[in-house]
């Protein structure tokens, strides 16, 4: 057995067992699951496939590449992709099948370039509703619509929908954004357009505020078995986390009272003692801001890492555990299973469970368990 060197475990059957939770839970139309940024770092291609076995019938991404890097592997479900390059040419994405997402006129415009009757640009327009980052400012929405409506007409494009994302700043802000949105999916109503989705809510708000789902949601760090806020936990929501990520022990040593670990010794040990190294490191995208916190299992025991988190590497001081070459070491899994989870990992490392899932990379092997394969 040389596998789990350094490896994520990625459980397909929770990734669409979760998708048919979260299904049941806002019960809408329609479920996208989002997998962009390689599936939170879950695997694009293959969570793309569980989750469509789980019920999603849209997948999300950011880029128009990772799109057809999904029509690549044969995934043909429908596809939307809403960040573009300033010159992008969306012949491709045309070509692709994919729907774009489109944040202003200029957007627009070379949609419908790429677009031709009989193979229409199917696009839906993102409405800026108080995130600062991309969409059609209300200021231009009326008249965005308008032309949208014409291009309609002419064949170019379709608008198969229209939609937002919400700050999660609090549940007025978002109630506010969500007003916002209504009025401009009656503007462009008023327009003509009769676009099949309206959606504005990601995991959080479809979650917890109803009246944000529409006729859509965008699920993504839900799909993961993840919770997307402090108020719930993933267990208390029905979701069972995809990803464990191990490691075995790469040497064991037993040292004295007084044993510096690891560069600039931030860790010396108090007593004689064993210490286990963990050949995963910040190349892996395990943060090196954990250093001294990250909690791992070791034979089923839980400790933190000792010192200095390195480019390759870590060490633990186990104390007197019989830990030996080649055990198992688990830096997070499914809690329920008495292993860390994510958000350990998150609260160890000052940042949220979504950077943990997402960072991992490297020289990191990912395995599937589960799934139709
Ligand atoms: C990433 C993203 C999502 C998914 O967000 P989660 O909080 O992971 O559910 C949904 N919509 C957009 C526009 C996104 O960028």
């Amino acid at each position: 057995m040389s596998g789990g060197f350094r490896e994520a475990v990625i459980d397909l059957d929770a990734v669409s067992a979760n998708v048919a939770r979260l299904r049941e839970i806002v019960g809408t139309e329609h479920v996208m699951a989002v997998v962009k940024a390689n599936a939170y770092g879950h695997g694009a291609v293959e969570c793309a496939r569980a989750a469509l076995a789980g019920g999603a019938d849209w997948l999300g991404v950011a880029d128009i590449s990772e799109g057809i890097a999904l029509r690549e592997a044969g995934v043909d479900a429908p596809v939307l992709a809403w960040l573009h390059d300033p010159d992008e040419d969306f012949a491709a994405a045309v070509a692709a099948g994919l729907d774009v997402g489109i944040s202003s006129r200029a957007q627009l415009e070379a949609a419908a370039a790429a677009g031709a009757p009989g193979r229409p640009a199917s696009v839906q327009l993102k409405l800026e509703t108080g995130l600062s980052r991309n969409g059609i400012p209300a200021s231009e929405w009326e008249a965005v619509v308008a032309r949208a409506h014409e291009l309609e007409e002419s064949g170019a494009i379709v608008v198969r929908g229209l939609f937002s994302h919400l700050s999660n700043a609090s549940p007025d802000d978002d109630r506010a954004a969500i007003a916002k949105f209504t009025w401009g999916v009656e503007r462009a109503e008023a327009a003509g357009l009769r676009p099949e989705l309206r959606h504005i809510a990601a995991s959080a708000a479809a979650l917890s505020l109803p009246e944000s789902r529409f006729n859509l949601v965008r699920f993504g760090l839900a799909v993961y078995g993840l919770s997307p806020f402090g108020a719930a936990s993933a267990a208390e929501l029905g979701l069972r986390p995809a990803m464990t990520l191990r490691g075995r022990v790469a040497a064991v040593r037993r040292v004295a009272a007084g044993t510096g670990v690891s560069y600039d010794y931030t860790y010396r040990t108090e007593a004689e003692t064993t210490l286990a190294l963990v050949p995963l490191g910040y190349a892996e995208g395990i943060p090196r801001h954990a250093s001294g916190r990250g909690p791992v299992s070791i034979a089923g025991k839980r400790y933190r890492i000792s010192g200095r988190v390195a480019m390759d590497q870590f060490v633990v001081d186990v104390g007197n555990a019989e830990v030996e070459v080649g055990d198992e070491v688990v830096l997070f899994g499914d809690p329920a299973t008495g292993v860390p989870g994510a958000d350990d990992w998150a609260e160890a490392a000052d940042t949220i469970n979504y950077e943990i899932v997402t960072r991992l990379g490297g020289r990191l092997r990912r395995t599937y368990r589960g799934g139709a394969a």
